[in-house]
């Protein structure tokens, strides 16, 4: 099964995305994962990745093709994968599908967790993200067992620079500009679904799961 999570930043589609990959056992690829791990270990991608996602703007289409195609290529592929965090603009939705087509393969589902801006930005201020694994929390709706400390490795937990109020919202403008288009886009292909991602965890799972069952 091949997915695509849509949905702005803050929306909860990580979370979303990496339950359903342990649910159907696929891969969850998280672009801003792998940038994020990169500009750990220093790398030329991760340094080039930086000067665009400190500012909240987009990393350049070529730069994240590269990386995306690379990990396809990655035997845990095969059976599918959930995506999250990419496709992001409406040239990266067309070089997957083109991909997708030279395989004689396509997406089944692109799914848009739906959130109005203002609930994003009360809910990004209370985002905390583990440095070590990438896991995600909330202070209120999604606490660690032991504040401040990752559940699953017991990394130190931080605000992301990116999850500042100011640039969470160019982030969000970045969306309705850029990423809010591939909606149309997969409407087109048939394959749109959109869950309210106002509801909570489980509830949107749920949805989520109904869908992807049918
Ligand atoms: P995320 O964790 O998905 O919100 O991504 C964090 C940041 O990584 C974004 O604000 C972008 O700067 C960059 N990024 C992640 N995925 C993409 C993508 N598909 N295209 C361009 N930039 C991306």
């Amino acid at each position: 099964m091949k997915i695509v999570m849509l949905g702005a930043p803050g929306a909860g589609k990580g979370t979303q995305a990496k339950r359903i990959a342990a649910k159907y056992g696929i891969p969850h690829i998280s672009t801003g994962d792998i940038f994020r791990a990169n500009l750990k270990a220093g790398t030329e991608l991760g340094l080039k990745a930086k000067e665009y996602m400190d500012k909240g703007a987009l990393v350049p289409d070529s730069l994240t093709l590269e990386l995306i195609m690379d990990r396809f290529n990655n035997e845990d592929c095969a059976n599918g994968y959930v995506l999250d965090g990419f496709p992001r603009t409406i040239p990266q939705a067309k070089a997957l599908t083109e991909a997708l087509e030279k395989i004689g393969d396509k997406l089944d589902f692109a799914v848009d967790v739906d959130v109005p801006d203002e609930a994003i930005i009360s809910r990004m201020s209370g985002r905390r993200a583990c440095l070590q694994c990438g896991g995600t929390y909330h202070v209120v709706f999604n606490p660690p067992k032991v504040e401040g400390k990752c559940d699953a490795c017991g990394g130190d937990l931080i605000l992301r620079s990116d999850d500042a109020p100011e640039t969470v919202r160019h982030r969000l403008e970045v969306y309705h500009e850029q990423t809010q288009p591939l909606i149309d886009y997969y409407k087109d292909e048939g394959i749109f679904e959109r869950v309210d991602g106002t509801k909570d965890m489980e509830t949107v799972f749920e949805d989520i799961t109904n869908i992807l069952d049918r």
